[in-house]
Parts: structure tokens; C-alpha cells; sequence
């Protein structure tokens, strides 16, 4: 496994496999590597010869009073997590490298970045948008590993690819959840063991909405569940909403296929997660 820290020379090495014929899986990370992370790691190494982990914490997907500085980095053990796991290359740019003091060029993904998410953290998703279409180019990737955990994101990142053309082929990859339900994350190291009680909480309600929506009015499940977030209690809730699954539109009464996601607050982190819902087909 190589530690590359520089981007011409990442894309030097990532070129020289493409061109000997290589198929190449790329794993973008922020680090702070959990199981959720892994998982996509093991996939990529199912589907390609050769698998690349970036870590990097993007600042400007970061708004000013987010957790950029306080974002954790343990870098030994990511690398001894990347090294287990039979990664070929880790590519851990520098900030400066990624992002010169010069650098100009912003990509927008219209309507899709202004709703959920995106309405609490202005900027959040130009940034993701232009730290991954860099990654696509320096890694040249055949395919790309996102977690279904970051479910906007993931649209995003579809939507880019098709109306830019990369070549690069996006790999959903499911969600992966502690025994409490909680869904795992980096940011779940900021949680107390009680706020971690409660964030078991999310996923309970978010599986019991799932049941009721196959059968019951939209409104009544999102009411139910709403009630249910309060009672836990979260400490502030930034959404909870009902969207349709493929292009998250607001779902009504004829969406056979949503997905319920949240952003909530419990104590001072900001979780988000989301279930698929399907309606009940009629015989
Ligand atoms: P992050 O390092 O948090 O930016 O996440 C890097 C990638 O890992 C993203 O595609 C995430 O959606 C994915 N990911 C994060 N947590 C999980 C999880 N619990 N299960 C599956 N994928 C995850």
C-alpha cells in the first residue's frame, strides 16, 4: 500500500493503471475510517484491481460555524485500517494542493442542492460536488463508492456525472448501522453514552414509518413519527421529510417509492439518516 500526498503525482499512478488496463475503484472518505467505510472498501476491492482510499477533509464543504477544525483525523490508525484491508493506494492530499490560493472553479448541482440538507448548510454540496469531481479526475476511476447514508449526497453525485459526462460509475452501498441501529458515523464520537442511547432512537422511528407508510396516509406517518422524534428527545430537529426516491421531490398520496430522511440534533451533533419506504402492492 502507498501513501500519496500529492495530486499530480496520484494521477500519474492512477493514469499509468488505467492505461495497462486497470479498473480502478475509488473510496472518498473524510477519514476517521469506521465500518461504514470499510464496507465500501470491501466492495471496491470485489469490483476492481485496483482500489484507491481518499482522506481528506474538505474545508469548503464546511460552512464557518461547522466542525472543520474539530473534525477527527486520526491518521495512524485510518492508514493501519487501510493497510488491513487491502487498499492499493491512500491519496491524502494537502489543502493547499486540492485548493490553491488561486483556485476559481465551483460546481453547482441546481434544485437538488438547495433542499433538505442543503437548506441548513448553504454552500455544503457545491463544495462536496467540487472536491469529488477533482477526486473522479485525479483518480480516474472506472467506479466510485458512496454510502446510501448520505442519501442527497449520493443524487448529487448522480446528477453530476450524468449532466458532466464523467466516466465514472457511482456504487450505492448500504448503510451500516451499530447494534443500537444508530447508524455509524465519524461525527458519532462527538456523543455522550447517553446521547448515544438516544440516537439508537432514529432509526427505531425511521423503521417503524417505513412499516406504517405501506399502508397509511403520508401525513399520518409523518405526523406519528415527527411525535415520536420529540419524545426522545432530540434537541432540535432541522427536517424530517418524505421524498420521493429518485429525485427527492416531495412525496403525495401516488409515490410508491420515498425515502424518510432526517436531520436532527442530539445534544450539539447534527445526525442525519434515512430508510427506503415502499407502498404495499395491491393483489
Ligand atoms: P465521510 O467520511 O463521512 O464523508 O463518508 C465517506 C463515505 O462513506 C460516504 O460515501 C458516506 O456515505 C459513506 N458512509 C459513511 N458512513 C457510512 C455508514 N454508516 N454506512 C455506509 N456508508 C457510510
Amino acid at each position: 500500500m502507498k501513501v500519496i500526498k500529492n495530486v499530480a503525482q496520484m494521477q500519474k499512478i492512477a493514469s499509468s493503471h488505467l492505461k495497462s488496463g486497470d479498473e480502478i475503484g475509488l473510496v472518498p472518505t473524510m477519514g476517521a475510517l469506521h465500518e461504514g467505510h470499510i464496507s465500501l472498501i470491501s466492495q471496491s476491492e470485489k469490483n476492481n484491481d485496483i482500489t484507491i482510499v481518499s482522506i481528506f477533509v474538505n474545508p469548503i464543504q464546511f460552512g464557518p460555524n461547522e466542525d472543520y477544525l474539530k473534525y477527527p483525523r486520526p491518521i495512524l490508525k485510518d492508514i493501519e485500517i487501510c493497510r488491513k484491508n487491502h487498499v492499493d493506494y491512500i491519496f491524502m492530499p494537502l489543502v493547499e494542493n486540492m485548493f490553491p490560493a488561486n483556485y476559481e472553479t465551483f460546481i453547482e448541482v441546481k434544485t437538488l442542492q438547495d433542499i433538505l440538507c442543503g437548506l441548513f448548510r448553504t454552500n455544503h454540496f457545491a463544495g462536496v460536488a467540487t472536491v469529488v469531481a477533482k477526486l473522479f479526475n485525479i483518480s480516474c476511476a472506472e467506479r466510485a463508492y458512496f454510502g446510501i447514508k448520505d442519501f442527497q449526497q449520493l443524487k448529487i453525485i448522480e446528477k453530476l456525472i450524468k449532466d458532466l459526462n464523467f466516466r465514472t460509475k457511482i456504487v450505492p452501498c448500504s448503510i451500516v448501522r451499530e447494534r443500537s441501529g444508530l447508524a455509524i458515523s465519524s461525527r458519532n464520537s462527538y456523543l455522550s453514552v447517553e446521547e448515544k442511547n438516544i440516537s439508537g432512537n432514529i432509526y427505531k422511528i425511521l423503521k417503524e414509518a417505513a412499516e406504517d407508510f405501506k399502508t397509511k396516509d403520508l401525513n399520518v406517518v409523518k405526523r406519528d413519527a415527527v411525535n415520536k422524534f420529540k419524545k426522545i428527545p432530540v434537541s432540535k430537529i432541522d427536517y424530517t421529510e418524505i421524498v420521493n426516491f429518485y429525485d427527492l421531490s416531495p412525496a403525495d398520496k401516488n409515490t410508491k417509492k420515498a425515502v424518510f430522511t432526517v436531520a436532527v440534533w442530539i445534544g450539539k451533533t447534527r445526525l442525519i439518516d434515512n430508510t427506503v419506504m415502499t407502498k404495499q402492492s395491491k393483489l
